[in-house]
């Protein structure tokens, strides 16, 4: 039987084997042995690569799978434009591999991530948004969805800021009376409330079809990020050392 899987990640094993863990639709994360994938030229090398979406028969052995066939279906070629968007798509197999932890979870992610990478491997602008969105559609099919809708006084209709309560994880307006029940918040504006609440309800195939000013989408990658990061409480570091990379290289060229 085929089964269809996007490779998590794909490490050495033995002389010349790669370890992979492939996530499907239908049997969560399957780890398994591809058999000479780290030989150069090798049937099983390309479709054995991190980030590679590919078709695979597999043999089971002593409680182990083995690869028998195998196909890559998508390499995400323009991945390896930049070193961005490698670095995106990094994360977000990183962040995929985290929250995969039951075949229920993973069959809800499994769209949300390959979309992703389709979104990230063909856009010619700012990675950041794309990253966002998944952020929070992750954070939202996990359990750990946030209220979006207004401020609970009911007098925010025509406001356009806003506080985003991390630890009451929901709005609310800045009226000095309801800011003192938001604990720790960041003020955000109205178009970052309406793209957050956008990421909620699109579905994958069109989670990623939207457009944001520069401003929004750093209100944005705050707040995906912080909040993931909280909730998952793990510190998620490859999209920083990026910027550590780009402020070296602006230091640089103005030399
Ligand atoms: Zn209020």
């Amino acid at each position: 039987m085929k089964i269809r899987g996007l490779v998590l990640s794909s490490r050495p094993h033995k002389e010349q084997d790669r370890l992979i863990r492939v996530l499907t639709i239908e049997n969560g994360v399957l780890l398994a042995c591809a058999p000479g994938a780290g030989k150069t030229g090798s049937r099983h090398a390309l479709s054995a690569q991190c980030g590679t979406l590919s078709d695979f028969t597999f043999n089971h052995s002593r409680g182990f799978l083995y690869v028998k066939e195998s196909e890559m279906v998508e390499p995400f070629r323009g991945l390896y434009e930049d070193i961005e968007k490698l670095t995106a798509a990094a994360h977000i197999l990183e962040i995929t591999s985290d929250v995969c932890v039951s075949q229920d979870i993973s069959s809800v992610i499994y769209p949300v991530t390959i979309c992703a990478l389709f979104a990230l491997s063909e856009t010619q602008k700012n990675t950041s948004p794309v990253i966002s969105a998944f952020e929070w559609k992750v954070m939202d099919v996990s359990g750990y969805s946030a209220d979006l809708s207004a401020c609970p006084c009911g007098k925010s209709e025509k406001d356009s800021s806003f506080a985003f309560s991390f630890n009451r994880c929901r709005i609310f307006c800045l009226r000095p009376s309801c800011l003192s029940e938001a604990g720790k918040y960041k003020v955000i504006s109205i178009g970052a409330v309406e793209a957050l609440r956008f990421f909620k309800r699109a579905e994958a195939s069109n989670l990623f079809s939207f457009t944001v000013s520069d401003e929004v989408s750093d209100e944005l990658s705050e707040i995906t990020r912080k909040y993931l990061c909280e909730h998952l409480e793990k510190k998620y570091c490859k999209m920083d050392m990026l910027d550590l990379i780009k402020d070296y290289s602006i230091c640089e060229s103005s030399e």
